[in-house]
């Protein structure tokens, strides 16, 4: 069972991760979500969670008393647990990544709003035996908060998790995990279903065919060249 922990100001904004495959995962008992909102950490009657930058400049930066306090409420009795703090200045979130987080215990997701969490949090962490800290992006653009972030963080994860998705033969052959002639990973070939003639566009003939080995070069090449085609574009 994987632990799923998320801490937001917007608890309502991640209830989509309790549909689908992951709603399904929750009721096989193969994951759990759990929910909290930063502002229960708050102890003054606005329940403000930010306050100005040191150092001047715009916007307004979450303060790292109520994130101390609900980080250490949810790890109390945990012994290994990784902590994800998103941030566009992280480290890029890969399929890689997704399947070293599929094999761990708990992974606590830290949503920042604003201009993100003061950077001592993390700094705090780090230095604890039993936390394990990642700054992570999902990408090279800026969103207005963390919540959609962890939740696809989330989703590439859990459906990795053994008998999260119906037909585990799925995993085997899709896109950043099939290997090219040259040991990198590939996006998927081209996929095509019923009926054979669509629109007066044909299925590739190969696929008709029965032929499994050539079915399988041929997906092999058509992957080589979409991967191939991305990098240039
Ligand atoms: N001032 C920050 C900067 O320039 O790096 C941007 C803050 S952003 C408006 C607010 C929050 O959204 C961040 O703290 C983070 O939690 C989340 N966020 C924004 N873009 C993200 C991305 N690409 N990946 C992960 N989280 C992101």
């Amino acid at each position: 069972m994987l632990r799923f922990d998320l801490i937001s100001i917007f608890p309502e904004y991640l209830a989509p991760l309790k549909l689908s495959l992951l709603g399904k995962a929750i009721e096989k008992g193969l994951i759990s979500i759990n929910i909290h909102d930063l502002r229960d950490q708050t102890k003054d009657v606005h329940h403000s969670v930010d306050d100005t930058p040191y150092g001047g400049g715009a916007g307004m930066v979450m303060s790292p008393a109520p994130w101390g306090d609900a980080i250490d409420q949810i790890s109390s009795d945990s012994d290994q647990i990784d902590l994800i703090i998103l941030t566009p200045a992280g480290k890029k979130f890969d399929q890689k990544m997704a399947s070293y987080f599929a094999h761990r215990r708990q992974l606590l997701f830290a949503c920042g709003r604003y201009e993100g969490i003061d950077a001592r949090v993390g700094q705090y962490y780090a230095g604890k035996s039993n936390f394990k800290v990642h700054e992570i992006s999902i990408g090279d653009y800026v969103l207005g908060g963390g919540e959609v972030a962890a939740m696809v963080i989330i989703e590439a994860t859990a459906r990795l998790l053994p008998g999260v998705l119906g037909n585990p033969e799925s995993l085997k052959e899709e896109s950043h995990s099939i290997i090219g002639s040259s040991e990198d990973l590939l996006v998927e070939y081209p996929n095509f279903t019923k009926p054979a003639v669509w629109r007066g566009l044909e299925v590739p003939e190969v696929l008709l065919s029965g032929n499994h080995g050539a079915i399988a070069k041929w997906r092999k090449e058509q992957a080589e060249r979409r991967t191939d085609q991305l990098g240039k574009e």
